[in-house]
């Protein structure tokens, strides 16, 4: 049996090395490494399969929600509502451009933000809401905009974990992740769903004006060639990623299809464990899996972790800490809120091996060790 990993990155490039390879050695030989056509090719492809209006390629995740914020003109004060169990970035960028971070607990099935509490978060000061599609599957998304455009508040989606998921409308319409808000935001982090090798990601919109802005903002503010209009930062997608990319984003639907299968097998075999709560399917939306999430109930979780990695299965916890107990973002944290969900979920959540490449027998090892612990 091949040893068991998180992502299985290696396996996934070889099965497309003769492809990357060629694409990779074209870039060098061409020397277009910054802004190459490969770049704005893969933009339009991803507009085709998102079927976002615009996307603008940027050097990561962080980055497109950095620029999607400074876009809505925010100032310093203004609050922006994220969810206080996410990955940090979410978070940083708000911080970092001097908005203040409003935490909002998040739903204990779906891990995303709970809406029911969303109108109690709003205030005059409120300028936008960062939902997180946490996991590989949609928030709220009507719910969301529906209240946000009570309010006159921007929605700036983060689809860093979930690119591909797609959300259905009560009327039965269908958005894919990352198109339904103002802007949506995703990262290219070689083990996304997308992946590059390297570090990159991606900003969408609907809205001519703010793709223009955007546009401007990641290119050093530039409206045409050293004439710079407003502050930006410097944030591109490399040439030799674009390219990998392109590539990565034909078998995109495939690798979400071997990741539900992985995800289906797991949640058969710890289906009515007393001990194991399997990941909940949100109502309205598709699931991609980028993270194969449990919950625990009267599991020792760290003896558990010590005894998979003992039989080679790695596991991780996504997230240990929520946002307001970190120590750079407890001072955002309003006492009168309750966070025990996320508090709970940081005690009791353990993430398993789940990628595009899982072998039959890998994951039989992997059940057959989880449950003889958990049993
Ligand atoms: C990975 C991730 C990001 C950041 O992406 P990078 O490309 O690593 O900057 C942001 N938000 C969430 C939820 C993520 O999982």
């Amino acid at each position: 049996m091949k040893p068991i990993q998180m992502v299985d990155l290696k396996s996934q490039y070889l099965k497309i090395k003769t492809e990357v390879d060629k694409a990779v050695i074209d870039v060098m030989e061409t020397c277009a490494f910054i802004n190459g056509p490969g770049v704005s090719q893969f933009a339009r492809e991803l507009e085709a399969f998102t079927g976002a209006k615009y996307v603008i390629p940027c050097a990561n995740g962080t980055d497109a929600i950095q620029v999607a914020l400074m876009a809505l003109d925010c100032q310093p004060g203004d609050e922006v509502i994220v969810p206080v169990w996410t990955y940090v970035a979410t978070a940083e960028v708000i911080a970092l451009l001097k908005l203040t971070p409003v935490f909002i607990e998040v739903d204990k099935d779906t891990f995303c933000i709970d809406v029911n509490l969303l109108e109690s978060k709003i205030t005059p000061k409120t300028k936008a809401i960062v939902p997180v599609h946490l996991y590989g599957q949609c928030a709220d998304m009507e719910a969301i905009m529906k209240i946000a455009n009570k309010h006159h508040i921007f929605v700036v989606e983060d689809t860093a974990q979930a690119i591909g998921a797609n959300y259905t409308f009560s009327d039965g319409t269908t958005k894919q992740a990352g198109t339904i808000g103002h802007i949506g935001t995703t990262s290219f982090f070689p083990s996304k769903n997308l992946g590059g090798y390297g570090d990159g990601g991606a900003i969408y919109t609907n809205d001519e004006e703010l793709a223009r802005k955007m546009k401007m903002i990641a290119h050093h503010g530039e409206r045409i060639k050293y004439h710079h209009d407003v502050v930006g930062i410097n944030s591109r997608l490399d040439t030799m990623q674009a390219v990998i990319l392109s590539i990565k984003l034909k078998h995109l639907r495939t690798y979400e299809a071997a990741r539900n299968a992985v995800a289906d097998k797991y949640d058969q075999a710890f289906a009515n464990h007393p001990k194991i709560k399997t990941p909940q399917r949100a109502k309205n939306s598709s699931h991609v899996f980028h993270q194969y999430t449990l919950t625990l109930c009267g599991v020792d979780r760290d003896a558990l972790q010590k005894h998979l990695a003992e039989q080679g299965i790695p596991s991780m916890l996504y997230y240990p800490v929520p946002l307001h107990h970190q120590l750079a973002y407890k001072h955002h944290h309003n006492p009168a809120d309750d966070f025990s969900i996320s508090e709970s979920l940081a005690k009791t959540v353990i993430s398993l091996p789940i990628h595009t490449e899982m072998e039959a027998e890998q994951q039989d090892w992997i059940i057959k060790h989880f449950l003889a612990f958990c049993n």
